[in-house]
């Protein structure tokens, strides 16, 4: 049984609105989130070029100060060497000679012993002392490298610890001394000692956290630029993933894990010139990204706010939009409902009288409409008063609501003490078994507190057949007469026409 059914569009559309609120907020929040993880991917991908820019820039400047002394060297190699091949030289004092010879030595830096050796490798001149030392290098690898291989321009050996002096680590450039044949003469040898490095390492400002590194091929640490521990320096490190990465790459940069300290290093290399030294910036990533992080922070809590306010503005939104759906529902309802009894009210019966009415001429199903009058109402109200009057009209509706049980029935206050049923594809004698049970259940109703009799209705039935030619008002006015028939007859009873 329906009492109120006012198709509307107004809800369809608010849920559609909803829906899309929250997609379009949803949608907005996706974009905004992927728009701010775009931008601070980009930016920490900057940070780090710039830092590794940065770092290249200190491996450059380290490379071209280095090869720039490589090459003082050199020329104080084949200066001693263009020196010892002067006949005069051999007539003047051990003195003069002495100075003649490392004449050139003066301009290199951070330099150690330069040696001068005969076929023998028994050491001929000595930059030391004009008196040369005693010793044999015939063992030292540059020797034989240079023995064997005639062609083999400046020899640069692999760093190696001082016999005295400290056992500071140096780093040997050798040339060949050739007769007019091309044989073997000798060998021209000086050693840089390789503190030159720290020198050259703490005159540049990397951060706290960061340092640079140098590294021979082998793996052994020979300096490191601010010290990050102590006595790492003569360190074993070849067999370190970073390092054997830095190895296989040559050049470039890469972000790996310290196995020193721990943390994220952005490492930063190069190999120094030709000889056999690698250069390695390694930069903290908590320094590098320190600047980005703090930004990153900021926005991230910006755009979460943001969004966060973003969804709870749509929320309230949605529950503002289901309240007022919630109360334009409850308008329409009271607008078709009757508010003493709840059921229908008039306005709905004509409405719903009138759908129904055209459905069955389409369909041919037969329509009935019942007419309820309560009797002698007017006798009860006179004795009980109208508060007691409105109570059993409200009962009254209550029961004949419970004995209508289709969907598509209505149950109508038609005014007063009088209520109509529409019973949709009913015929008289479905009608007639309905207004029975009705009459029944009232005539069973409790008595009202203080009433002496019980109450009772009448009722008037009319049905719509395919066959009859009645226009819907006839069937109204049959329904009508039928039930000042039921009230003739005695009350308390049924009475259909069709
Ligand atoms: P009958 O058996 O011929 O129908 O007699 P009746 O007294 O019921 O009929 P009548 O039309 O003379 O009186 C109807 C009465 O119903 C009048 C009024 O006192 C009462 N009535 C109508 N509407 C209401 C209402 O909303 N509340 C109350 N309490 N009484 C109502
Ligand atoms: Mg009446
Ligand atoms: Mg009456």
């Amino acid at each position: 049984m329906s009492v109120s059914s006012t198709p509307s569009q107004s809800p369809t559309r608010s849920i559609q609105s909803e829906w899309f609120l929250v997609i379009s907020s949803l949608l907005l929040v996706t974009a905004i989130l992927s728009i701010v993880a775009f931008l601070l991917i980009r930016e920490r991908g900057n940070a780090q070029e710039s830092a590794t820019r940065a770092a290249s820039n200190i491996v450059q400047l380290i490379d071209a100060d280095v090869l720039r002394n490589v090459e003082l060297y050199d020329l104080t190699l084949q200066g001693l060497i263009a020196a010892s091949r002067r006949d005069d030289l051999k007539a003047v004092s051990p003195t003069i000679r002495h100075l003649a010879l490392f004449d050139r030595s003066t301009a290199v830096p951070y330099k150690g012993d330069i040696l001068l050796l005969d076929a023998q490798a028994n050491v001929i001149a000595d930059s030391a002392s004009v008196q040369p030392r005693n010793g044999n290098y015939a063992d030292r690898e540059y020797f034989q490298s240079h023995v064997n291989n005639p062609d083999l321009g400046m020899f640069i050996s692999r760093p190696f610890r001082s016999r005295h002096a400290g056992h500071e680590w140096r780093i040997s450039f050798s040339r060949r001394l050739s007769g007019e044949q091309g044989e073997f003469l000798g060998v021209a040898e000086a050693a840089m000692r390789l503190s030159y490095f720290d020198q050259l390492f703490s005159s540049l400002n990397i951060g706290r956290n960061s340092s640079v590194n140098l590294i021979s091929k082998d793996g052994i640490l020979l300096a490191q630029e601010p010290r990050l521990m102590d006595e790492l320096v003569g360190k074993d490190f070849s067999n370190r993933p970073n390092f054997q990465r830095i190895v296989r790459e040559g050049d470039g940069s890469f972000t790996g894990i310290s196995s020193l300290t721990h943390d994220e290093r952005l490492y930063t290399f190069s190999k120094v010139g030709d000889l056999p030294l690698i250069v390695i910036v390694a930069q903290s990533s908590n320094e590098v990204f320190a600047s980005w992080r703090r930004t990153a922070i900021v926005v991230s809590l910006a755009t979460l706010a943001l969004c966060i306010s973003l969804l709870w503005l749509t929320w309230l939104l949605c529950r503002e939009l289901r309240l007022r759906r919630q109360a334009e529902k409850e308008l329409a309802q009271l607008a078709t409902t009757d508010g003493l009894t709840g059921v229908a009210n008039r306005r709905m019966l004509d409405q719903t009288l009138r759908h129904e009415w055209f459905r069955a001429q389409r369909s041919g199903e037969p329509l009935s409409v019942m007419m309820i009058d309560a009797d002698h109402f007017k006798a009860f109200n006179d004795r009980h008063g109208h508060q007691a009057g409105d109570q059993a009209l409200r009962e009254l509706a209550r029961v004949v609501v419970s004995n209508v049980r289709r969907p598509a029935d209505l149950v109508a206050r038609y005014g007063g003490e009088e209520f109509s049923v529409i019973l949709a594809d009913t015929n008289v004698a479905g009608a007639r078994q309905i207004a029975e049970h009705i009459r029944a259940a009232v005539e069973q109703m409790p008595k009202v507190e203080g009433a002496e009799v019980t109450m009772t209705v009448s009722i008037g039935i009319s049905t719509w057949t395919a066959a009859s030619e009645m226009t819907l008002e006839q069937l109204l006015f049959a329904a009508d007469k039928a039930l000042y028939q039921a009230k003739e007859g005695g009350r308390n009873r049924v009475v259909a026409t069709d």
